[in-house]
């Protein structure tokens, strides 16, 4: 007997709910198999569902319940700023606070260089390329560079940056490294922060299908930034440069004491910011650069 929407979707969340896992997945990935918006799928709940799209959706609702497989691995896409980008096993799975860091970058370019037209930026870590992407498409007027130590992440962010229509330059090599000696006015980055400590606690989806490559940074989180500041110089070549980080909720002190520390007699501003869920989550800060 072929199951209606509705009865398919019942069964999914109450699995997924026995199961400890978020009881709408199965919505998503309904919207997806079907091609529909989630208004366009709950108007028509009483649609029945072919076989194979029962079937398919059971597979899947099994998997992530009982396995963690993300979700956004399985339908091979996930939001972020309003658009929809390619993801798969080799990027991070966007997150909704990262829409913040780039909220950020364009605010506070507005307040502290108002007067700069085409800011060259460069988004250290690009993953799928979500910071990157977004900037260009959000600020058209800006020139967007974007490193990845990896090649198949890089992949995937070109393939983003193309069904978008974003003009951004790719780079491959390990942080700052492609980019040495070249200008820019912005550099924005959301490395990998997690603790070896924090990697042991995390969610099984998490831990057991994102790349770690793109999660762990170092034995306390911190490695990149210590990295990226002590490189920064290469890039410093304007009279002033914003920097804005994305950090892990307990980093903020630390972080901006590396900045403190790194540039003590060049800071014009500097502010730990809050995510939504009020956890600290961005690190920006405004230097000037030392002529001597
Ligand atoms: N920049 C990408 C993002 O914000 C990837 C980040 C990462 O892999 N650490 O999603």
């Amino acid at each position: 007997m072929t199951l209606k929407r509705f009865e398919a979707l019942r069964w999914a969340s109450s699995f997924l709910k026995e199961h400890h896992r978020d009881e709408n997945i199965g919505e998503i990935l309904l919207e997806s198999r079907l091609h529909l918006s989630r208004t366009d799928l709950l108007a028509d709940l009483k649609e029945p569902l072919f076989p194979q799209d029962e079937e398919w959706l059971k597979k899947r609702v099994s998997e992530h319940a009982i396995k963690g497989i993300p979700v956004q691995y399985m339908i091979g896409q996930a939001p972020f700023y309003g658009r929809n980008f390619k993801v798969t096993p080799d990027v991070l799975i966007p997150r909704q606070e990262t829409e913040e860091l780039v909220y950020r970058c364009g605010a506070w370019t507005a307040r502290f260089f108002p007067d700069r037209k085409n800011m060259s930026v460069c988004d250290i870590g690009t993953g799928s390329g979500v910071i990157a992407i977004t900037l260009a498409l959000e600020h058209p007027d800006w020139d967007v560079t974007a490193v990845d130590i990896s090649p198949q992440a890089l992949a995937v962010a070109k393939e983003n940056a193309v069904a978008l229509g974003a003009k951004v330059r790719f780079k491959q090599g390990n942080l700052l490294d492609p980019v040495k000696n070249q200008p820019f006015d912005l550099l924005v980055s959301n490395p990998p922060y997690i603790s070896q400590q924090e990697m042991n606690e995390l969610n099984d989806t998490v831990k057991n299908y994102e790349p770690h490559l793109a999660l762990l940074g170092g034995r306390d989180g911190l490695d990149l930034y210590r990295c990226i500041l002590r490189s920064l110089p290469s890039i410093f070549k304007a009279d002033r440069l914003l920097l804005a980080f994305e950090i892990g909720a307990s980093q903020g002190k630390t972080v901006s004491n590396l900045i403190r520390k790194e540039f003590s007699d060049q800071i014009e501003a500097l502010a730990v910011e809050q995510d939504l869920a009020g956890l600290d989550r961005d690190v920006m800060a405004v230097l000037r650069r030392n002529n001597f």
